[in-house]
């Protein structure tokens, strides 16, 4: 049976809803990520049954069009417009969905054509998800001055807000909140505004200074990347400090 014959049997709905609520309960529920309701009235919540069918597999997740979502949905209410759940389940809700074609934060998500979607984690949010409630001291107009003291400009690599990214032409800028040092709490005095390139959460392995320099590194893991000559020569400087 194919997916979308699953899909439309209560029972596979039900069960994977509860697949999806335990992730929430461990993962997201505490990021402030909202589980939608699976009923909506007499029928399936639009937002769950998108959910459901985004994350069937999880974690071996497929790219889904918008049209086949579009079918799923139709399934259920006959005629629908444009289904957008996809997007403001991303987005708005911090779902960890990746949307082709939009610029997004993921670089995986270059692989992704325009106008679908793939579920990439139920045990993460969405990144950047939150910023407000993540970091208290932190607010939207607080980050709006930041940024004109950048004069709107990634910190380390200089695209400019709206304009192509400098190193992805492709991509227009948008800027976030980077970590200076992204093992303390993104708070005053910790960020810096940096493009979606420069702060993806995979490349927390250094520390900036307040010119998005590198000047520290953030993650040991790094040190597997040097060349033998480097690492013999930080295993010396580590020898003489530690071997006391
Ligand atoms: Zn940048």
């Amino acid at each position: 049976m194919n997916k979308f014959d699953l899909l439309i049997n209560h029972n596979t709905i039900v069960t994977q809803y509860e697949i999806l609520a335990e992730y929430h309960k461990k993962h997201l529920q505490d990021k402030g990520v909202k589980l939608p309701r699976l009923m909506h009235g007499n029928n399936y919540s639009k937002s769950a049954l998108v959910l459901i069918y985004l994350s069937y597999g999880y974690p071996d997740t497929d790219i889904v069009t918008k049209e086949e979502l579009t079918k799923y949905i139709e399934h259920f209410y006959g005629r629908v417009n444009d289904v957008q759940q996809a997007r403001h389940l991303g987005a708005q809700n911090g779902w960890y969905i990746l949307a082709g074609g939009r610029h997004d934060i993921n670089v995986e998500a270059q692989d992704i054509p325009s106008g679908s979607y793939k579920l990439y984690s139920l045990e993460e949010p969405y990144p950047n998800f939150n910023l407000d409630r993540r970091s208290t001291s932190y607010g939207i107009d607080e980050f709006e001055n930041l940024k004109k003291h950048y004069n709107y400009r990634c910190a380390t690599c200089g695209s400019e807000e709206g304009k192509p990214n400098y190193h992805w032409p492709n991509t227009i800028t948008v800027l976030q909140a980077g970590h200076m040092d992204p093992n303390k709490p993104l708070e005053k005095g910790n960020i810096i505004p940096q493009c979606s390139k420069c702060n993806r959460p995979d490349r927390n392995w250094w520390i900036y200074d307040s010119k998005g320099r590198v000047i520290s590194i953030a993650n040991p893991i790094v040190i597997n990347r040097c060349s033998d000559q480097v690492q013999k020569a930080i295993y010396k400087i580590l020898k003489r400090k530690f071997e006391k």
